[in-house]
């Protein structure tokens, strides 16, 4: 991969999601140059072979490419244009892409910071959580710069399994906020079912298993099921992430005026079960704020 592209790698946001997506492309050969906020993160990448800079616009500076994954609309923006960010580091010639999750608006604004430079932009945040990180089997919803898309794409297809490319910068932030709109609402109804099943007498782990062989199987509800069971949630997508992720959908709706209820009251459960300290179990830990709410 190295000597057929020999295209310097940024990678910026080293969290449950970048740091093996950062590793995937150290072990395909690319040349990589890390940053996080909190350092000892790079340290495992930089003992595989990667680079280190001490800020963002440092590794935007000496990158062709440069990946930010953050956690949020907050960090992304200060990533991208704060003070010593990637902005200050772009350049004509270089590239952009943020895969972290945030929203249309927020996206917007990185999009005109970075084009000012005379640098391309990409938006491309993914669908697929910590496992498929780690075996390069990511979708990613990608909009902005066809050029930089087409630069990046070889990129891509390490980290993940297929790629889709949305057009103007916004719709690959409302494709991810779609999708996952829809993923918080269904844990939610999930973890009502389970709980309601318990109370009527049924075995919850046969309920898991009738799920999972009818039209409604998901692999959430298999992989989930199990450990939900056992009142365990080993952090996958933190729970914090998808609160965030159910407010800019719900924001989303509100900027058309299209009325989304379920998904309203899936995130009053998720809000919950921030208030009782699940922040940053994995997002299947919502059930406990539903078991906490049938206590009141
Ligand atoms: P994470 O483990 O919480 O990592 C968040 C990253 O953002 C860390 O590198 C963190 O740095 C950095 N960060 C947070 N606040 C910052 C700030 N103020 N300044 C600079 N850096 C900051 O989250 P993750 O699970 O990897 O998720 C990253 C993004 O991908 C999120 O937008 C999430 O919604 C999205 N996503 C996650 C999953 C999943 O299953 N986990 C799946 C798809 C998409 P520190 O290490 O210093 O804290």
């Amino acid at each position: 991969m190295a000597d057929e592209n020999p295209t310097r790698v940024g990678f910026l946001g080293l969290g449950i999601m970048g740091s093996p997506m950062a590793h995937n492309l150290i072990k395909a050969g690319c040349d990589v140059t890390v940053w996080n906020r909190t350092k000892s993160k790079c340290d495992p990448l930089i003992d595989l072979g990667a680079k280190y800079k001490a800020s963002p616009g440092e590794v935007a500076a000496s990158c062709d490419v440069t990946f930010a994954m953050l956690a949020d609309p907050e960090s992304a923006m200060l990533v991208a244009c704060g003070e010593q960010g990637a902005a200050s580091g772009m350049s004509l010639g270089k590239g952009y892409v943020d895969i972290s999750t945030v929203d249309g608006p927020t996206s917007t604004l990185i999009n005109a910071q970075i084009k000012e430079t005379g640098a391309l932009f990409l938006e491309a945040p993914v669908s697929g959580s910590k496992k498929p990180a780690e075996d390069g089997q990511l979708i990613f919803l990608t909009a902005g710069d066809k050029s930089l898309y087409d630069k990046v794409s070889p990129y891509l297809d390490i980290m993940g399994k297929s790629r889709f490319y949305l057009g103007d910068v916004g719709n690959g932030a409302a494709m991810k906020l779609v999708v996952n709109m829809i993923m918080g609402s269904m844990m939610t109804s999930f973890a009502e079912g389970l709980l309601l099943g318990e109370k009527v007498g049924l075995d919850p782990t046969v309920i898991v298993e009738v799920i999972s062989q009818g039209a409604i199987s998901a692999p959430m509800f298999s992989m989930k099921g199990p450990s939900m069971l056992q009142s365990k949630y080993p952090t996958a997508f933190p729970l914090k992430h998808q609160q965030k992720d159910m407010r800019l959908a719900l924001g989303l709706a509100e900027s058309v005026s299209q009325s989304t209820p379920i998904a309203a009251a899936a995130n009053e459960l998720y809000k919950l079960a921030k208030s009782h300290g699940l922040s940053d179990h994995d997002f299947s830990a919502v059930i406990e704020a539903l078991k906490v709410k049938l206590k009141d």
